[in-house]
């Protein structure tokens, strides 16, 4: 029998498997030319009724009886990425289930994916050909312009060369009046570092810089206790011997601190930046320099995972807990975890570094999984902030501020220094109620209500975007006495700026802060200010150095103690003390100064002790008993449709067609339960290991994508999830 099938599928001719940039869920086979394409080539394939660019990512057998179509053109001389770096991309497309061809065009910079040719050797610098000069004459205006800016700067690459002049270079060459030059290669400047590292610091040092091959270590220290010394010191002798760093950050608003110091330690020209805030031909021009190894160290965000490197040394992911690093549209990948990933393809050492480490990476290194390393002291002289809870019941409250609170910012900014409040609550409040009736206004589209922002005038949903004009009465009742409820960050920025006028009142949030050139320059206004008070949500909590703030005020963090997201006390118990960890950074120590209207709540007792250690045990206590994350691996399966009904049948439907490796719970409906007016529910996927998940989904989703109600509703798997 097995030999008759064999027969009946003959190969006469061999396919190349095809990856297009886009969100279909096979490849495509198309006539594999001669020679062969190497795998990880661009090519231009014929498909409907137009072109597509894509990857090869494989090669087969053509059944008999089938007529393949070839390929328009190969892109590539070479492949773009290395073989590990390939490899990584098919584990990412298995794991997170989801398209090869969307995984590669998440992961090369987009003008690659729309058939922009590879950058060719390393620019060149262009001079002046002295001898040739006095033809100038007869130039264009363009030309001279240009020949004039090389007379005075000297050689430039044509990156540096304003777009307008680009275009004179041809002619100019031509006529030999220009030339070309390689340039050479930037260079590496190492600057000691200027502290003489704790104790605890060199060891870390010590280990980190013994380590061989592949392994992960986790640097689990208190803020402000010198993991950035320790990180610079442990790239040097990986730079020295010629080899790449790549760092990750959370959120491009952490890339300049960062940039900053690797650049004045290892020299300005071979340290660069890769995040979504960059043009195109910048990204490409970085991704060219990592690939051909010019450039030693690259801070980045998220994607900065797959920048190609010639001689990776040493992957770095800061801040390792923070929920960023999962991409939340499209591909659900996790930076983190995808990191270690390239690390032991690459056989090379990464470490994940946090002040409050993810419950994940602490089981990993509990269980000896990743080596721990810690520092439990700060690095200066100052003490971690002791934090004050203060009970709120029956206080009277002033744009949600109880008089302590309000006593000790007068002190501190009397005392010439800075105040920190945070409140992860944009807009001026977080809802209107009609005081008649006891409506509250809803988004139309989402089961949330609007929040209700000073300036500009607007109603806004934070979920969908939605936004409307104040209705100027109760939709309901029609009275006219609607009322904010609760404060959000607006609110508390007019409250404190009317309250100590003589003061700056620095407001940071994504309202006011829409790019990350906006974050530096009120970041620098923090620096350069005298007392002041910096009102702000998660974006001022993570990795900032505030040298002058002294006093934390958490203005509201109790909705949190009650949520039904599990991972919200593992999340709240991260953000209050990176907050904290504000406080207190420069010559003066600092306190913190936390309300709540549950101050007997245990967790916060924790917190206050400020030993993450702890709350990390108890939290992981809790999930080993629920068999949650870290101790089980999770999926999502996510549908949304306008008719809840048809959400309910798809899911119920593929729950039936589960293998018994995976056990289902559910449909429930999601914690938003309505969004942008699609109905939203999800089915839990669990498995004891995340090599079982894997395996289970990859046979079940085959099956769930061929499903007639599938077609009905928009539905995602996410793997791992993080939000909920
Ligand atoms: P983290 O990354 O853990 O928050 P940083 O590396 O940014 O900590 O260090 C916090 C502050 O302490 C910085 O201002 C840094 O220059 C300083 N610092 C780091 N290591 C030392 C040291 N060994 N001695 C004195 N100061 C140090
Ligand atoms: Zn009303
Ligand atoms: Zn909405």
């Amino acid at each position: 029998m097995a030999d008759d099938t064999e027969e009946l599928t003959a190969v006469t001719d061999s396919a190349v498997e095809v990856a297009v940039f886009a969100p279909l869920r096979q490849n495509f086979s198309y006539r594999c030319p001669v020679p062969a394409p190497a795998l990880g080539v661009r090519v231009r394939v014929p498909f409907g009724r137009g072109q597509r660019i894509g990857i090869v990512v494989g090669f087969g057998p053509t059944p008999e009886g089938t007529s393949l179509k070839e390929i328009d053109a190969v892109i590539d001389p070479e492949p773009l990425l290395s073989p590990a770096l390939q490899s990584l991309l098919h584990f990412g497309s298995a794991y997170y289930q989801h398209p090869l061809g969307e995984v590669w065009a998440t992961a090369l910079p987009s003008l690659l994916c729309r058939g922009r040719p590879l950058p060719g050797a390393d620019d060149p610098l262009y001079l002046c050909n002295a001898a040739a000069i006095h033809s100038s004459a007869r130039l264009g205006p363009r030309q001279r312009a240009l020949l004039q800016l090389l007379q005075e700067s000297g050689p430039l690459r044509r990156q540096d060369l304003p777009a307008t002049l680009r275009p004179a270079l041809p002619g100019l060459l031509a006529r030999d009046i220009l030339r070309a030059e390689a340039a050479p290669p930037p260079l590496l400047a190492v600057q000691n570092s200027p502290h003489a590292l704790h104790a605890e610091q060199r060891e870390a040092v010590a280990a980190l810089r013994a380590a061989h091959g592949f392994s992960v270590f986790l640097l689990d220290g208190v803020t402000g206790s010198g993991k950035t010394e320790v990180y610079l010191e442990a790239a040097r002798p990986h730079l020295e011997a010629g080899r790449q760093v790549l760092f990750l950050v959370p959120e491009i608003g952490l890339t300049p601190q960062l940039l900053g110091r690797c650049r004045s330690r290892f020299g300005a020209a071979v340290v660069a930046a890769y995040h979504s805030g960059q043009s195109e031909a910048q990204r490409l021009r970085v991704w060219h320099g990592a690939r051909s190894g010019q450039l030693r160290v690259i801070v980045g965000t998220r994607s900065a995972l797959f920048l190609p490197l010639a001689r990776p040394g040493l992957i770095v992911v800061d801040e390792e807990h923070d929920p960023s690093f999962k991409q939340q549209s499209g591909w659900l990948y996790s930076a983190r975890d995808l990191a270690i990933r390239r690390a032991q393809l690459e056989s090379i050492p990464i470490v994940l570094g946090s002040a409050t480490p993810s419950l994940e990476s602490l089981q990993n290194a509990y269980s000896g999984k990743y080596r721990h390393l810690r520092l439990r002291q700060r690095a200066t002289a100052m003490s971690l902030p002791p934090m004050t809870i203060l009970p709120m019941r029956r206080r009277l409250l002033q744009a949600g501020l109880s008089i302590e609170l309000l006593k000790a910012c007068g002190q501190t900014l009397e005392a010439g220094h800075q105040v920190l409040l945070f409140l992860n609550r944009r807009g001026y409040a977080p809802a209107l109620l009609c005081h008649d009736c006891g409506t509250v206004l809803f988004c139309p589209r989402c089961s949330a209500p609007l929040t209700w922002h000073r300036r500009p005038q607007r109603l806004r949903c934070h979920h969908c975007g939605h936004e409307a004009t104040h209705p100027g009465h109760c939709p309901q009742c029609a009275s006219v006495d609607l009322r904010a409820v609760g404060a959000g960050t607006e609110q508390l920025e007019d409250y404190l700026q009317q309250r100590f006028p003589e003061v700056p009142v620095l407001r940071i949030d994504r309202d006011c802060v829409t790019h990350a050139g906006q974050l530096e320059s009120l970041l620098a206004r923090v620096h350069s200010a005298g007392p002041a008070i910096l009102v702000g949500t998660q974006m001022l909590a993570k990795g900032h150095h505030f040298p002058r703030v002294t006093l934390v005020g958490i203005v509201h963090v109790d909705q949190s103690l009650f949520s039904a997201d599990f991972r919200a006390t593992e999340r709240l118990a991260q953000t209050v003390l990176q907050v904290a960890g504000r406080a207190g950074r420069g010559n003066e120590p600092g306190r913190v100064l936390l309300q709540s209207h549950v101050p007997e709540h245990p967790l916060l007792a924790l917190l206050q002790a400020g030993d993450y250690g702890a709350i990390a045990h108890h939290l992981l206590e809790e999930r080993r008993s629920a068999q949650l994350p870290p101790f089980r691996a999770l999926a999502l399966l996510r549908a949304e449709a306008h008719r809840p009904e048809r959400v309910q049948a798809f899911l119920e439907t593929v729950a039936g067609q589960a293998p018994a490796e995976l056990e289902i719970s559910g449909p429930f409906p999601s914690l938003l339960e309505r969004r942008a007016g699609f109905h939203r529910a999800e089915l839990w996927l669990e498995a004891a290991d995340r090599t079982q998940l894997q395996r289970a989904l990859k046979h079940w989703l085959r099956e769930v994508g061929k499903q007639p109600e599938g077609r009905r509703v928009r539905w995602v798997v996410d793997v791992d999830p993080l939000n909920f």
